[in-house]
């Protein structure tokens, strides 16, 4: 059975009368998989992918918010370059036209390229239940362990939000140049007062953020000796495990060699008085 509602309203009436008896499913670049591998066997699909609302990027009062059906290959027009290339990196072409950023921070994986750089643009996640209505919470605190979320069963992600942060980055590496799943990506923002968020895929259970590190950098100029010691502390804050795309020991210094890269950038920008998104 299909459920195809048309109102995010419908779709919130369906979540509580079907519960986890309906499997979700937007663009289902994910689902599809999952069904495919066994891993998933759903009777009944509640499928959000008709829900104009869901695909609206609007500003308000200083942020930027997006909906949860808001695709990647729309991300890949925005002007926050961390967000605008995480997006453009994810798989090829047609899973950038049916992906979506909503089904990303569901699937909370810890390679989720845009889970990375919306967690390093300190975004928050907007998750809605008939029941109780709508209630924002800081994406960082929506993972809490490997695929495991705070969305609650009769949930569904309405929305995410990010603040107008001036400037980020985002880098990944990969075994291949497309359909490219991160073996460790790395994302940073800095807002206009120096305050620098940075954040890991693949490094971790979770998309992580190294609170350590972050905490260095707020409010200061970037010189190659602070960037340095950032990079370092980032090597211990991260916790990466070997896997058949790489060892623990590569990632771990890739964070490091990333973080560098990504911190040299801003400084180098900073110096051209270049302060792009
Ligand atoms: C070939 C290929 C390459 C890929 N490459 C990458 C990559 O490079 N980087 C990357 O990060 N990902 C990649 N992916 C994964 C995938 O494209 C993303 O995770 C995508 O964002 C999922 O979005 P979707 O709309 O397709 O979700 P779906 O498959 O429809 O759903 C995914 C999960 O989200 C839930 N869900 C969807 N919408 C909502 C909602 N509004 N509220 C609550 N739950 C919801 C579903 O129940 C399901 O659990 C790739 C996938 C494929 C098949």
């Amino acid at each position: 059975m299909f459920h195809q509602p048309t109102t995010f309203e419908q779709a919130l009436e369906l979540r509580r009368a079907l519960g986890t008896d309906a499997t979700v499913i937007n663009g289902g670049t994910d689902v599809v998989v999952a069904m495919n591998h066994g891993a998933i066997h759903p009777q009944c699909f509640l499928d959000v992918s008709r829900i104009r609302s869901l695909r609206k990027v609007e500003r308000q009062n200083g942020h930027v918010v997006m909906g949860a059906g808001v695709t990647f290959s729309e991300l890949g027009k925005m002007h926050f370059r961390a967000l605008r290339e995480a997006s453009l990196s994810v798989g090829g072409p047609a899973i950038r036209n049916m992906g979506t950023i909503g089904g990303n921070i569901a699937t909370a994986s810890p390679a989720g390229d845009g889970c990375v750089a919306l967690l390093a643009m300190n975004a928050e996640v907007q998750l809605a239940s008939k029941a109780r209505g709508d209630r924002w919470m800081p994406l960082v605190d929506y993972f809490i362990d490997y695929r495991k979320t705070a969305l609650a069963d009769d949930e569904l992600i309405h929305a995410v939000r990010v603040p107008h942060n001036p400037r980020s980055r985002w880098y990944k590496i990969g075994k291949r140049g497309a359909v490219n799943i991160s073996l460790v990506c790395c994302a940073i923002s800095q807002n206009e007062n120096k305050k620098t968020e940075l954040a890991f895929g693949c490094v971790g259970p979770i998309p992580k953020i190294t609170p350590k590190a972050s905490a260095l950098l707020a409010g200061e100029e970037l010189t190659p000796e602070l960037i340095n010691d950032a990079a370092n502390l980032v090597t211990h804050e991260v916790s990466p495990i070997d896997d058949q795309r790489g060892t623990a020991t590569y990632r771990r210094a890739m964070c490091g060699t990333l973080t560098k890269r990504l911190l040299t950038q801003l400084m180098k920008d900073d110096a051209k008085g270049d302060a792009d998104a």
